[in-house]
């Protein structure tokens, strides 16, 4: 990995295993691409983090306390733009590495945000709805401060949804005594929300996928997919590329995968999934463990589960031609230069997933417009965005040599360097 010699390097909170890995790819970039030292140095922390007590009372009850975050990374094209997750590993470097994944997300999209994270620490499976909400109301509470349509727009991540949204909506308009529907992106339709967002990401996932495929010249007529996730980013993507003559051979969630060289059924799938909770045990497939479902040979894999599962352990035994990350940070960077000189293809988060946040932003621009669109303009919106993205990447990355990842960073980092450059420094 490369070294960064030229910058100091002062010890922060937020300093983690998993934060120095997203330091470590703006430093190979930086190095990369000549960045003036003192704009690397900056861009290498959050430009502000809360950590947040919260408190809530039990449906026993009883009254736990749990710990948030919200971190902003920078904010120079924009209000902070980022999920809010709930999941027992959350934690300050977790969402400082988030963070700063979405301020380059943001800029290689091209849309007016800087980068945001939050989370709460909290195994949200164990908590009752009413127990969720309160948490959710509370934690708000917490970083108003930080938020506002100008300021900090939360949307959804892991184990977060709609309801989440409007929770937090609701919460922040009494507060401020009026309705403001734009301080979060994916909120329920009927509340402001845009058509098309619930499915944005997996959409956005899947046309990667198309691309990727037809830029590696795959001809294969029914091209086969690995999902590993099937949450929202990872079922919507399985449903629309089966609606697109490729072959789904394997899915896998929390309990475990399922594998069936044939294809797998996904209408059928996800029904059983709404019926039982789960994809284990589905008719006409074999169950399969999560590592050896990385594993398998087939054209695509698409990680859309938790960060970290492609490392220097398994990167040199997948099979697969194409990586297309629906989750965020699913390949650590030593993997993503064994995949490379591997010549398998990856396809980053900050593109791949990035049709959440491109629809979030129609959804903000639709609610402060307060005029909205339709599905189909929606769609083809976000197609154009990504499709403009995709070629960007792959033509930076042919003509440069760089990896898919660090022609997408230099993208984003080279438009924000740009910003902060004109902007100046204050005072
Ligand atoms: N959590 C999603 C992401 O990681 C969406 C963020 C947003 O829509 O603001 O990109």
């Amino acid at each position: 990995m490369v070294a960064v010699k030229s910058v100091e390097r002062p010890t922060m909170e937020c300093e983690t295993e998993h934060f120095l890995m997203a330091q470590r790819q703006l430093d190979e970039i930086a190095l990369e691409m000549g960045l003036a030292p003192e704009l690397h140095e900056r861009l290498r922390y959050p430009k502000r983090a809360l950590i947040v007590t919260v408190p809530v009372r039990m449906d026993d009850g009883t009254v736990k306390t749990f710990t948030g975050y919200r971190v902003h990374h920078d904010t120079t094209l924009g209000p902070a733009k980022g999920g809010l997750r709930y999941h027992p590993e959350v934690n300050l470097g977790e969402v400082s590495c988030l963070a700063m994944l979405m301020t380059w997300k943001c800029a290689l999209m091209g849309l007016p945000y800087g980068g945001a994270k939050g989370g709460i620490r909290v195994e949200p499976w164990k908590l009752s709805q009413g127990e969720l909400e309160r948490l959710t109301r509370r934690y708000t509470s917490e970083i108003i401060n930080l938020l506002g349509p100008d300021k900090d727009i939360p949307a959804p991540d892991m184990y977060t949804n709609e309801q989440t949204m409007a929770w937090i909506m609701d919460t922040y308009s009494i507060n401020v005594g009026h309705t403001v529907p734009s301080v979060v992106t994916g909120k329920p339709v009927s509340i402001g929300g845009s058509y098309g967002r619930h499915e944005a990401t997996g959409r956005g996932v899947a046309f990667c996928v198309r691309r990727a495929v037809e830029h590696c010249g795959i001809k294969t007529k029914n091209p086969t997919v690995v999902v590993q996730g099937f949450g929202n980013v990872g079922a919507i993507t399985a449903k629309l590329l089966h609606q697109t003559d490729y072959k789904i051979i394997a899915v896998s969630d929390v309990h475990g995968g399922i594998y069936n060289p044939d294809g797998i059924d996904i209408p059928r799938l996800n029904a059983y999934v709404t019926e039982m909770g789960k994809v284990e045990g589905f008719t006409g497939s074999k169950p399969i463990s999560n590592s050896d479902m990385l594993e398998l040979e087939c054209d695509v894999l698409v990680p859309a589960a938790l960060g970290g599962q492609i490392t220097k352990a398994n990167a040199d035994r997948l099979r697969c031609k194409i990586v297309v990350e629906g989750a965020n940070g699913p390949t650590s960077p030593e993997a993503d230069i064994i995949l490379h000189q591997r010549g398998i293809t990856v396809v980053p988060d900050i593109l791949a997933n990035a049709g959440g946040v491109t629809v979030s932003y129609f959804e903000w621009v639709q609610g402060l417009m307060h005029l909205f669109w339709t599905e189909d303009e929606v769609n083809s919106r976000l197609e154009q965005i990504m499709g403009r993205a995709c070629d960007q990447v792959f033509e930076l990355s042919a003509k440069s040599g760089l990896r898919p990842r660090m022609a997408a960073l230099r993208i984003g980092v080279s438009k924000l360097a740009e910003a902060k450059k004109l902007r100046g420094l204050y005072p």
